[in-house]
This record gives structure tokens, sequence and C-alpha cells, in this order.
């Protein structure tokens, strides 16, 4: 079977290294972003089983950017998972509102990220 492959989008190069290393060290084949903007252009040149979404970045925040690929009928089947630093009350919704399948809180748990991600994987678009 192909390894899944994952659009990683995330300002934050150390974030960002500390997933790609996660999930290639998993098996997955995996392609980063660093703004809401370059996520919809990779999404573009996909395919991607999955897109992990900052919430905060320059340029394009995440959410808007889970908007946008959620309403384009090539790109709206790839799940969004959002990562948020926030833990406050009305996040998820939030994220729920903007086309995310659901969210993964920072800072990651490492023993648990990859667990989560594949999770969301074998959901596909399908929610939480
Ligand atoms: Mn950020």
């Amino acid at each position: 079977m192909a390894s899944k492959s994952i659009l990683v989008v995330e300002d934050n190069p150390a974030n960002l290294q500390l997933v790609e290393f996660l999930l290639k060290s998993a098996g997955f084949t995996v392609s980063s972003a660093c703004n809401g903007i370059e996520a919809i252009e990779k999404a573009g040149a996909g395919p991607f089983d999955l897109i992990l979404m900052d919430v905060e970045m320059p340029e394009m925040d995440g959410l808007t950017a889970a908007r946008k690929i959620k309403g384009d009928p090539a790109l709206a089947h790839i799940p969004v998972v959002a990562l948020t630093s926030y833990a406050m009350k009305g996040d998820k919704e939030r994220c729920l509102a903007s086309g995310c399948s659901g969210y993964i809180t920072k800072p990651i748990s490492t023993r648990e990220f990859v667990k989560t991600v594949s999770g969301f994987l074998e959901a596909g678009t399908g929610g939480l």
C-alpha cells in the first residue's frame, strides 16, 4: 500500500521540523507550507490524504485557508485538521465551522501525535 501523503502547514520552523520528523519516522510522505496561501497552492498540486493546518500564520491564517480549501470542489474531500495553540472555549467550534475535521492542541504530545493523525486518516472527511 502506498504511504499516505500529508501536507503540514506551519509557520513555526521548530514545530514544523518536529511534526515532519514524527510523520516521516512513521512512514508518511510529508510536504510542507508555511502560510495559508502556500497551503492552498500546495494542496492543489497534491494529491494529499490529510492536511494539518496551523491556525496562526502570516499572510493567511489557517482557518481562512481551511474554508477556501473546503470551498474548492477539487480539494474539499481532503480532511483538514487544525493545529492550534489555543486552549480557549469556542476554538473547537471555530475549527469545525471552518470545515476542519477536528484539531490537535499544541504543544503536541510526541507519544500520541502519530496515533492521533492516523485516527483522522481513518476517519476521512467524516468528522471526529
Ligand atoms: Mn503559527
